[in-house]
């Protein structure tokens, strides 16, 4: 175990916070209004519509790398 290892997954995780803080554009109506309720899942404040998404944002991109990263590196940490 690493603790280098360590900083970098602690950076990967305020990314990925900072993102589940920001507000979504809403695919139905285009307000940012739109929540995570719970994981991959967003419901929109003002025309209420609920729709899937990424685990951490609706716009896969941020969230769902960053958790493959810290995934794998898990698994490697565990197998060495
Ligand atoms: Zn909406």
């Amino acid at each position: 175990m690493g603790s280098h290892y360590g900083v970098k997954i602690r950076k990967q995780e305020n990314k990925i916070k900072t993102a589940m803080k920001q507000k979504h554009a809403c695919p139905s109506c285009g307000k940012a209004k739109v929540k995570r309720t719970s994981t991959a899942l967003f419901r929109c404040a003002s025309c209420k519509t609920v729709f899937a998404g990424g685990t951490y944002t609706p716009k896969t991109n941020v969230g769902i790398s960053a958790s493959k990263l810290q995934t794998s590196k898990k698994e490697k940490a565990a197998e060495e």
